[in-house]
């Protein structure tokens, strides 16, 4: 299957807890695009878990989810199950060398995963009749899959400030499914986090070699909202006005992600909170004060 010329992906890609729901709900308010979300995610938390929209349907109600799937099963060749067996196998830090031999010798279930991909983001371009989808499948090895689909895509390189990652990583929260929270959020292991935030960044930065990549930095999108933003995606004068007064940014089916999302206006805040780390020991900052220089 061939893409239509003219249509792009926009592929938010970096360690988690950087302000990636931010960046997508931002995005989607531009004439020309339609955010999705973490796709990778789509079959499990949308389809079989059947989690909230931010239309505020379950994906299974929701009108624009329900037709690009009837497009998808008449063209997928995997069955759902397979397809996401796959998809998770080779999404992981862990089946980074699966994925590899996968790109270079194909397993023909390999091959039916590519083409299947294809054809999802395909439905999703038919369906909503823009020519950007904005997906946040954030895990760096789906840089590769997208460059074995042989779609035109760039790589929004999200980073965030260290610390700012590892107090969100720090802070607790409780399920919550009508607020868009899909499952409990245990503090996380310093070392843990410190050990994620570099293999990410450092493998986005390593899978994007030879193609496109824009590095966004959450503290611009705070602080230079419009300027960050604008090095993305062409001048739109709706899309410019929103910036400029930081919002309201609205979002239209974005399916996972975290609960901000959910949100029926979302205005840009003006503070980085960087004075606010409190879930931080002070080893913890010590930590924060080295990556920080990155
Ligand atoms: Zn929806």
């Amino acid at each position: 299957m061939k893409f239509v010329k003219n249509r792009k992906i926009y592929l938010i890609s970096g360690a988690g807890r950087s302000g990636s729901t931010l960046l997508t709900v931002i995005l989607d308010n531009h004439q020309d695009s339609i955010a999705v979300g973490e796709l990778i995610n789509y079959i499990s938390n949308g389809i079989f878990n059947d989690e909230y929209c931010s239309c505020k349907k379950n994906v299974s109600q929701c009108f624009f989810w329900q037709k690009v799937k009837a497009k998808w099963d008449e063209r997928r060749i995997l069955d759902l199950e397979e397809y996401n067996r796959v998809q998770r196998a080779v999404t992981k830090n862990k089946g980074t060398l699966s994925l590899i031999r996968n790109l270079i010798n194909p397993s023909p279930k390999f091959k039916n995963y590519i083409e299947d991909t294809k054809s999802l983001y395909n439905a999703i371009f038919e369906t909503s009749g823009k020519s950007i989808i904005i997906d946040s499948s954030k895990p760096a090895q789906r840089i590769l899959v997208l460059r074995k689909c042989g779609i035109s895509f760039s790589v929004l390189h999200l980073t965030r400030r260290f610390s700012l990652v590892l107090n969100s990583n720090k802070k607790s929260f409780k399920k919550d499914l009508k607020a868009g929270l899909e499952k409990d959020m245990n503090p996380q292991k310093t070392s843990y986090v410190a050990m994620t935030w570099i293999l990410n960044n450092i493998l986005v930065w390593l899978f994007s070699l030879g193609g496109e990549r824009i590095r966004i930095r959450y503290e611009n999108i705070i602080r230079n909202l419009t300027q960050e933003i604008n090095k993305v995606i062409s001048k739109d004068v709706n899309f410019q006005e929103k910036l400029k007064n930081r919002g309201p940014f609205s979002s239209n089916h974005i399916v996972a992600g975290n609960r901000i999302r959910m949100k029926d206006e979302l205005y840009v805040a003006n503070d980085v909170q960087d004075k606010k780390l409190l879930n931080l020991t002070a080893k913890d900052k010590i930590m924060s004060k080295i990556l920080d220089l990155y």
